[in-house]
């Protein structure tokens, strides 16, 4: 049996079960700042409620669960199919599905949309650092996408539902996407010009082949990806 030997009393309480974004003086100040008062109220209230479960025990279990158990590849089922599927621990799929119900992938279009984001991802990303990457990725394609209209009409829908839909299945079959992204190379980190990756246009329209080598793809899982690469205009 363990006995007690001492006690301790250097250590401050556990930070838990307080709001993360009300605490926060500067973001709660600047949200309010800069959210036009129609929306204001709303967004006070979704960003205090997110805030709450951020600073939860429960969201912190779910960290602690995520990182302690990292993501397994398994690259065939067990009848030797090739599946290349990723497998997460529950907790990591419970993190991602809070940050996108509460919209930190669904700026564009909504009003306030990017205030409320950026404030939100402030918030939740507290809770745990690394499934913030895909939401951020999620969030940040859809500028790229808008570029080619059909795609986007295609493709935005799915990608600001709302909805995590975890799992190895077609995009079509989906309500809700993730995506990730394709940029760094070895010799092109920030400066992203120096990648070398080509894009040769194919036959189809809007169609291109990629040949390169990528360095960096944090989010394998995702059901689409955004990569980089200099076509023939650049
Ligand atoms: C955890 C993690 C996940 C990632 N996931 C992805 C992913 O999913 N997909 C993807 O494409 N990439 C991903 N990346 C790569 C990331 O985008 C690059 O690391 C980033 O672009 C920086 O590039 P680099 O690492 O080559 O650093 P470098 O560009 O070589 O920078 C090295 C240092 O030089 C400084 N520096 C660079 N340029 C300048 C300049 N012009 N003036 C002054 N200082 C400068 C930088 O601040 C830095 O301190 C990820 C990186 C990390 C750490």
């Amino acid at each position: 049996m363990a006995t007690s030997t001492h006690t301790v009393t250097n250590q401050p309480p556990p930070l838990v079960a307080y709001d993360v974004f009300t605490a926060d003086r500067a973001l709660a100040e600047a949200v309010e700042r800069h959210l036009d008062p129609a929306v204001r109220a709303v967004a006070r209230r979704e960003l205090a409620e997110l805030g709450r479960a951020a600073g939860s025990a429960q969201a912190q279990r779910w960290a602690v669960q995520a990182d302690t158990n990292p993501p397994v590849l398994r690259t065939h089922d067990r009848h030797g199919n090739r599946i290349d599927e990723v497998d997460f621990h529950p907790a990591w799929h419970r993190l991602l599905g809070r940050a996108v119900a509460s919209g930190l992938t669904n700026a564009w279009g909504r009003p306030g949309g990017h205030v409320r984001r950026a404030a939100g991802f402030l918030v939740w990303s507290q809770a745990e650092a690394g499934h913030g990457c895909p939401v951020s990725m999620t969030h940040a394609a859809v500028p790229a996408l808008r570029v080619d209209p059909e795609f986007a009409a295609e493709w935005e829908p799915r990608l600001t539902s709302g909805v995590y839909a975890q799992g190895l299945r077609p995009a079509a079959e989906k309500p809700g996407v993730l995506f990730g992204m394709g940029m760094t190379e070895k010799q092109g980190g920030s400066d992203v010009r120096a990648i070398t990756t080509r894009a040769v246009p194919l036959a189809g329209a809007g169609e291109y082949e990629l040949t390169g080598h990528k360095w960096f793809c944090s989010a394998p899982m995702s059901d689409a990806f955004l990569v980089l690469a200099q076509a023939p205009g650049g």
